[in-house]
């Protein structure tokens, strides 16, 4: 791991330090991994000089060259693979299993847009008359900047980078600032691969709203790429507004999980679990309320029950652990507040939910939880499965529906005719049918609603990074 410990941000493909410093903390253990400097305004701004220097230079870069650069950035992720788990396992808690999938995952990215890179078709289109013809190509769209999260310190990024490497677009990133180890390692491989001075910057701060500020009120930059809160996407965006730049938003979710009656319910329990308790529940995918058909509802809580008892809440290097901690304290109190509130409003409890100490927050499940408590309406962000029964399909749409986020929504079902019924009304970016894990860097990955804006992955990803340009020649 410690070749590709760095602590300070990366600009121009160089390290750049500053004297205030902040700590980065293992939430398994709560200690200091590492002390990392924190950016200031001057260290912005010359990211951001020096990713505008990068892209004039890579916007004339062919697509072949840009794809082999990505194919070698693929290869030393792929070859540290598990230095960066490690890394990730360290800074951010997930169990190495997690770790180590999530790297291969987050590669994908790379993978597919390395390919990408060379299918950024134009076109030709049929002419009104005799006398022109008309047609339009894609170009970069120029410097990026984007701000990442913490639950996905490598894929969040590459998701990102890499399709705006491919477009031809150089990047200013600012990863959370609980796990900038991940980042810095993946722009030290990029550099490593061939990537240009400043086409990809990292910055290391405490401070996220004002490099916030600076990102965003750049003229230089073109477009604004976000993954995190919905509150936080709302004022980025608002800040996005006086100088009109490209966005792209990945918000938060309030994902139904719908188990009809006609299901497999073994298949749908495991499904579950995945959906449930992948990173102690914390992605914004994470089936946040459960609805179950009445006639089925004991059978899927006897099931359920069983493998909840199975996980095991441990470090993430503990051999077998299932969740590790959760990212820190607040995070702890929000979960623990959510499941007081259930409670106090008439949820049952299924789960000893003892306290585990430090970060670590043991699964639970609550039944009858009703649209009157909070975690109805929040994203739980945590290990707990919020169960509420239901009647009927037409019942189950309106409440899964009925909330003002559309990320990912997910059904098991065996009715054919259900199937497609219900995957057409559910208003959400994204649908699972028999299946709780969706993501995937060949499919677009997104939001409706205050769900965001735009899509990451498949051909859709490239797109956020280009502009059309239409051409009429007379001849
Ligand atoms: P979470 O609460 O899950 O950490 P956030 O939306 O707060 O989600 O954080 C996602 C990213 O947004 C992080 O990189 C964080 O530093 C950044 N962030 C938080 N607040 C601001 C802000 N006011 N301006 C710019 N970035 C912010």
């Amino acid at each position: 791991m410690d070749n590709l410990l760095f602590s300070d941000s990366f600009i121009n493909g160089e390290f750049y330090s500053t004297a205030s410093h902040f700590d980065i903390i293992d939430p398994a253990t709560e200690q200091s991994i590492t002390s990392v400097s924190d950016i200031d305004q001057a260290g912005v701004k010359q990211a951001i000089n020096a990713a505008h220097g990068a892209f004039i230079k890579l916007k004339s870069t062919n697509a072949t060259t840009r794809s082999a650069v990505l194919n070698r950035w693929y290869d030393l992720v792929i070859e540290h693979k598990q230095a960066l788990a490690e890394l990730m396992t360290k800074e951010q808690g997930k169990p190495l299993k997690e770790a180590q999938g999530e790297v291969e995952y987050g590669a994908g990215f790379i993978k597919w847009y390395a390919e990408q890179a060379k299918r950024s078709y134009g076109e030709l289109i049929p002419a009104t008359d005799d006398n022109h013809r008309l047609s339009s190509f894609k170009q970069p769209i120029g410097v990026v900047a984007g701000i990442t999260p913490w639950n996905f310190p490598i894929a969040m990024v590459t998701r990102k980078v890499a399709p705006a490497y491919a477009a031809g677009c150089s990047f200013v990133l600012k990863p959370s600032e609980h796990t900038p180890l991940c980042a810095l390692a993946l722009a030290y491989l990029a550099d490593q691969a061939g990537f240009e001075k400043g086409a990809f910057n990292v910055l290391l701060s405490e401070n996220a709203k004002m490099v916030g500020e600076l990102l965003t009120g750049s003229e230089l930059v073109r477009k604004f790429t976000f993954t995190g809160s919905t509150g936080v996407g709302k004022q980025l965006l608002a800040q996005c507004a006086p100088t009109i730049k490209r966005t792209s938003m990945e918000l938060g979710g309030n994902a139904p999980f719908i188990i009809f009656d006609n299901a497999d319910l073994d298949e749908a329990v495991s499904g579950l679990m995945g959906a449930k308790f992948r990173n102690g529940g914390q992605t914004c995918v994470a089936a946040n309320r459960i609805f179950v058909q009445r006639s089925a509802l004991d059978q899927v809580l006897a099931k359920l029950t069983k493998k909840v008892a199975a996980l095991k809440v441990a470090n993430g290097f503990a051999k077998d652990s299932d969740i590790g901690p959760l990212i820190y304290p607040k995070a702890k109190q929000k979960v623990q507040e959510l499941v007081a509130d259930a409670l106090a409003k008439g949820a049952s409890k299924i789960g000893d939910d003892k306290d585990l100490g430090g970060n670590f927050q043991a699964p639970l499940i609550l039944t009858d939880v009703t649209s009157e408590m909070d975690i109805y309406h929040q994203e739980v962000f945590g290990p707990v499965a919020s169960i509420i029964a239901f009647d009927d399909e037409a019942e189950v749409l309106a409440m899964a529906n009925d909330v003002p986020f559309g990320l990912a929504a997910y059904f098991y079902s065996q009715d054919i005719k259900q199937i497609y019924r219900v995957s057409e009304a559910l208003e959400y970016g994204m649908v699972g049918i028999n299946e709780g894990l969706i993501s995937n860097p060949v499919a677009p990955f997104g939001g409706v609603k205050q769900s965001g804006l735009g899509r990451e992955g498949g051909h859709q990803g490239l797109d956020e990074y280009l502009e059309e340009k239409y051409v009429c020649m007379k001849i």
